[in-house]
């Protein structure tokens, strides 16, 4: 793409996001160095870094120029934190590189909008979880600062305090903060809730995490459950676990929630609704005042009551739902964002082109569609179309009739 000798090298536009309560920007001024040291140029939307803390000065600053959004929709390749939809995915073009977050299992008819489109589509979701690819894992990134702003809101609306205070007016026992699911975000999660003073116990179904959380500072709640292998998915994902096992998992946590001030939840079940971990009568059994945070809200919850988007009172146990957490801490979301596309980006990236058909694993399992179909085995299921048929093997080399034919 763009990279004929004489032709102008290849555009990258980057839109400004438009979704509710979306203030993150898919490129920082930091990230667009190696971009530009590529041979690529970079468009950037009027205003599109200003909710983030980066006016268009500072990408001005940094070699990037600034346009509108037609300029940026006519681009090679538009860069955006949430893929284009709407009035924006009618814009997209045959052949456009597009790049962001896709939900590719929650919405998977989105993604077919851009896939009739003739879009080159890349969902970031779905980079493999190597170590190669960790610098462009934005489901890490986000999570990371999500698990963060979890703790943070539970200590709002928790009534206490977190740490463990000596006064004249008393002894004041630290809280008990739990959390379920000790991947990313709950990691994050730990490091917080400890930071601040509170006394951890955090669970997950791979007991591989449980050195982890015990560096942390927290205690690695043990369950006798007979998961054998159930739990532990492939590629560091956690697998989807039987209704048995999810019930007697829910009987053996009770007692460890009903005792906790906080319980922040965070397991999920990648391509899969969440799992139910917290039910109803457990969040009865914890004290008036207690919080949860279900950070899997957005994929149906890790507790019974949650509701998407919304704080509900049970009881006088305050069940919040929170949706884009990340978007929240939009300028240190947006910087690490920025860092993966742009490591993302220079895997396509030569002599000033963008090169979607390169032979590299991590562009290959990332792609969603290309040339009017969906190239995505599991998105393909998702959306109930036949497997792709397997390319054909190459062709053997004719063997050779004569030795005077070898010879030419
Ligand atoms: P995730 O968001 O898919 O799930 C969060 C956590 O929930 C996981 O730890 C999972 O085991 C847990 N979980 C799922 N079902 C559960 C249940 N029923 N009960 C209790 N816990 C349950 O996962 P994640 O946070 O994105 O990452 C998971 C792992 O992958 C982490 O160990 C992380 O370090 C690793 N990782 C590796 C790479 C890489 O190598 N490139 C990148 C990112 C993450």
């Amino acid at each position: 793409m763009s990279d004929q000798p004489g032709a102008p090298s290849a555009l990258i536009g980057i839109p400004k996001e438009l979704g509710d309560g979306e203030l993150r920007v898919a490129m920082t001024p930091a990230a667009l160095g190696p971009l530009l040291k590529g041979g690529v140029r970079v468009v950037v939307e009027s205003g599109a870094g200003v909710a983030a803390g980066f006016p268009d000065s500072a990408y001005t600053d940094k070699g990037a120029t600034i346009g509108s959004r037609d300029e940026v929709f006519a681009a090679d390749v538009v860069a955006s934190v949430r893929v284009p939809e709407g009035a924006d995915a009618d814009r997209v073009r045959a052949g456009q590189v597009v790049i962001g977050m896709a939900t590719p299992f929650a919405t998977p008819e989105a993604v077919q909008v851009l896939a009739e489109k003739g879009a080159t589509l890349f969902a970031l979701e779905l980079v493999p979880r190597t170590t190669r690819a960790q610098a462009m894992d934005v489901l890490s990134s986000q999570a990371n600062v999500a698990g963060y702003k979890a703790v943070l809101l539970a200590a709002s609306a928790l009534p206490k305090v977190y740490p463990l205070l000596t006064t004249a007016a008393g002894t004041i026992p630290p809280a008990k903060v739990l959390i379920i699911g000790a991947g990313v975000a709950g990691l994050s999660a730990i490091a917080t809730a400890r930071r601040l003073g509170s006394v951890v116990e955090a669970y997950d179904v791979r007991p591989a995490v449980k050195e982890e959380v015990q560096s942390l500072g927290a205690r690695f709640v043990e369950l006798p459950l007979e998961t054998g292998q159930e739990g532990s998915g492939s590629g560091a994902y956690a697998q989807q676990m039987s209704e048995e096992t999810l019930k007697k998992q829910q009987e053996l946590l009770a007692k460890t929630v009903a005792a906790s001030d906080v319980v922040i939840t965070t397991a999920q079940v990648q391509g899969k609704k969440a799992p139910v971990i917290v039910t109803s009568e457990m969040v009865a059994q914890m004290a008036p005042g207690s919080v949860i945070v279900d950070l899997a809200a957005e994929q149906g919850g890790n507790c019974e009551a949650t509701v998407a988007g919304q704080t509900t009172d049970v009881g006088g146990v305050k069940v919040i739902g929170p949706v884009n957490l990340s978007a929240t801490i939009p300028t240190h979301a947006s910087l690490m964002y920025a860092k993966n596309v742009a490591n993302f980006l220079q895997l396509m990236v030569a002599d000033g082109g963008v090169h979607p058909e390169v032979d590299d694993d991590i562009v290959r399992e990332t792609m969603v569609s290309r040339g009017g179909q969906i190239v995505h085995a599991r998105v393909r299921e998702a959306l109930g179309q036949e497997p792709l048929a397997a390319p054909a093997p190459p062709a053997e080399p004719e063997p050779a009739d004569t030795p005077e034919e070898v010879a030419e």
